[in-house]
C-alpha cells in the first residue's frame, strides 16, 4: 500500500466530509433519505455569494456512495465558478439521486426529492441534469417552487440542453480559432463522446458547419439513432483517446482528460459539455498547455444551460439567452489570452477570473 493510500484511507475515516478535497470549503451538504420511496439524495451548496446555489440534478448508479458524494461535491463546486464567470447573480449547488435512472424513477421519488429542495428554502434552486427530463422538473414543481428546466408550457424555459449545445458550439469555434486561425469548423474532424441531449445537439450544429463528426457512445441505438439522423461516422475503434482527430467534444460524463488520456490523446483541441473533464484540474490544466493541447474550459462553455435557466428566474426572453450563449466565444478568446500571457492553464486562468468576482462581491456584503 503506497503512502498516499494509506493518507486517503485514513482522511476517509477521520474527516470523511469536510477532509474530502473535492468538499473546498462547501457551505453545506444535505443527504436525503426516503424509505417509500427509495430515495436517496445528496445536495451540495458550495457557495452562495453571488446568490442562491443553482445547479441540476443527476441521477446515477454510482458504484459506491463514496463515488457519489465525491461527484455531487465536484459538481457543485464547478457550478459557483460556472455562473459566477457567466457574470449570473447565482451561487453554486448540484444534487445527486443514487440509482438507475432507466429503473428506479418514479413519480413519488422525484416529488420526495422535490419536498427535500423544498426544505432549504431556496438556498438551492435544481434545475436537470444527466438522467433527468423536463417532465422530472415539472414533477418537483408540484411540491416546491425552487426548481427550474421546467417545461414551457408550465411557464419555464423548458430543456436547457439545445443552449448548452450552443454554447459549446461557440467554445468550440473559439478554441478552433485559437489553435488553427479559423473558426469555421468545415472539414474538421470532431469526435463527439456522449451524445445524449446536449451530444445530439452539438452534432447538429457541426452537422451544419459541414464538420467530419465521429460519435462514441455507450448505447448502441443512440449511436444507431444519431448517425442515420446526421449522417455522422460511429466511431469504431476501441480506444477514443487515439482517435485521429482535430477536436475531441467530451460530452458524457467527466474526468475523461486523465493520465491515461494525456499520454495517447491526438487531438488539439478539447472542447465539450462534460462537467469537469479534467480529472486533476491542476495537474491536467498544466499538462495540457504543455502540449500545446487547447483546452476550452468546460464550465465555462457548457454554461449555456444555467444562462438558460437563469432566465426563468429573471423573466429575460429568447433573445437575450441567445446574446449571453454567444458571448461564451468572446470569454473563451479572453481566457486563452490570460492563460498565454500569465503563462497558466487556460481553466487556472478561467479559474482565477470566476474566484475574483466572488471576493469583489463578498467586499460588499
Ligand atoms: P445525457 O444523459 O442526455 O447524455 C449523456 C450521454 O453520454 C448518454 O447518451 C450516455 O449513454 C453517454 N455516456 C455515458 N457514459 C459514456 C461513456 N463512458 N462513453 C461514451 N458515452 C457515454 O446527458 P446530457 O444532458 O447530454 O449531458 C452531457 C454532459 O454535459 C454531462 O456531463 C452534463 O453534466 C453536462 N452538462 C449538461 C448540461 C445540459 O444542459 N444538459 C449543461 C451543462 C453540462
Amino acid at each position: 500500500m503506497t503512502v498516499d493510500v494509506v493518507k486517503a484511507d485514513d482522511l476517509k475515516k477521520s474527516a470523511p466530509v469536510f477532509g474530502q478535497l473535492s468538499f473546498d470549503d462547501h457551505e453545506q451538504v444535505v443527504f436525503c433519505n426516503d424509505k417509500d420511496t427509495g430515495l436517496k439524495a445528496i445536495i451540495g451548496i458550495h457557495n452562495t455569494v453571488l446568490g442562491p446555489a443553482l445547479g441540476g440534478t443527476r441521477m446515477w448508479n454510482y458504484e459506491n456512495e463514496w463515488d457519489a458524494l465525491n461527484d455531487v461535491l465536484r459538481l457543485s463546486r464547478g457550478m459557483t465558478f460556472k455562473s459566477a464567470i457567466t457574470g449570473l447573480n447565482l451561487g453554486g449547488g448540484k444534487a445527486v439521486i443514487l440509482g438507475d435512472a432507466k429503473t428506479q424513477k418514479t413519480p413519488a421519488l422525484m416529488r420526495r426529492f422535490g419536498e427535500f429542495v423544498h426544505s432549504l428554502s431556496g438556498k438551492y434552486i435544481t434545475a436537470e441534469d444527466v438522467g433527468m427530463e423536463t417532465s422530472d422538473m415539472d414533477l418537483v414543481r408540484e411540491v416546491t417552487p425552487f426548481v427550474t428546466g421546467i417545461s414551457e408550457d408550465r411557464g419555464g424555459a423548458g430543456n436547457p440542453s439545445p443552449i448548452t449545445a450552443y454554447g459549446v458550439f461557440m467554445g468550440m469555434k473559439a478554441a478552433a480559432y485559437y489553435k488553427f486561425g479559423n473558426d469555421h469548423l468545415e472539414g474538421k474532424k470532431i469526435l463527439v463522446q456522449g451524445i445524449g441531449h446536449v451530444g445530439e445537439a452539438l452534432v447538429e450544429h457541426l452537422t451544419h458547419e459541414g464538420a467530419e463528426i465521429y460519435i462514441s457512445d455507450i448505447n448502441e441505438e443512440r449511436l444507431n439513432f444519431v448517425s442515420s439522423r446526421y449522417g455522422a461516422k460511429i466511431f469504431e475503434g476501441a480506444d477514443v483517446y487515439n482517435a485521429d482527430v482535430d477536436i475531441y467534444a467530451p460530452c458524457a460524463l467527466g474526468a475523461t482528460v486523465n493520465d491515461e488520456a494525456l499520454e495517447r490523446l491526438k487531438a488539439k483541441v478539447i472542447a465539450g459539455a462534460a462537467n469537469n473533464q479534467l480529472a486533476d484540474e491542476l495537474k491536467h490544466g498544466t499538462e495540457l498547455r504543455n502540449k500545446g493541447i487547447v483546452y476550452a474550459p468546460d464550465f465555462l462553455i457548457n454554461a449555456g444551460g444555467i444562462i438558460n435557466v437563469y432566465a426563468e428566474l429573471e423573466g429575460y426572453d429568447k433573445k437575450e439567452i441567445c446574446r449571453k450563449t454567444e458571448n461564451i466565444y468572446n470569454t473563451t478568446l479572453e481566457i486563452f489570452k490570460k492563460a498565454d500571457s500569465a503563462d497558466i492553464s487556460t481553466h487556472a486562468a478561467a479559474l482565477q477570473i470566476a474566484k475574483q468576482r466572488i471576493e469583489d462581491r463578498k467586499k460588499l456584503q
